[in-house]
């Protein structure tokens, strides 16, 4: 039995304790917890997003420079 790394927290994880599961690129990763596969989630979007236009971070601080 071959045991998976959470490329989120670094943690092992076997596909039987799986909390929740991914697929990127064909390649399937197990997750110790939601919270683990939302923040890949996260991040592949973000990659989807970069291309020129701003996040939502940065427009969030120009809003707080001009308040200032
Ligand atoms: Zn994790």
């Amino acid at each position: 039995m071959s045991n998976y790394t959470d490329p989120i927290c670094g943690m092992s994880v076997s596909p039987e304790t799986a909390q929740a599961t991914a697929v990127r690129n064909d390649e399937v990763y197990f997750f110790c917890s939601k919270r683990c596969k939302q923040l890949f989630s996260n991040q592949t979007s973000e990659n989807r997003r970069q291309g020129g236009k701003q996040t939502d971070k940065d427009l969030a601080k120009k809003a707080t420079k001009k308040a200032d």
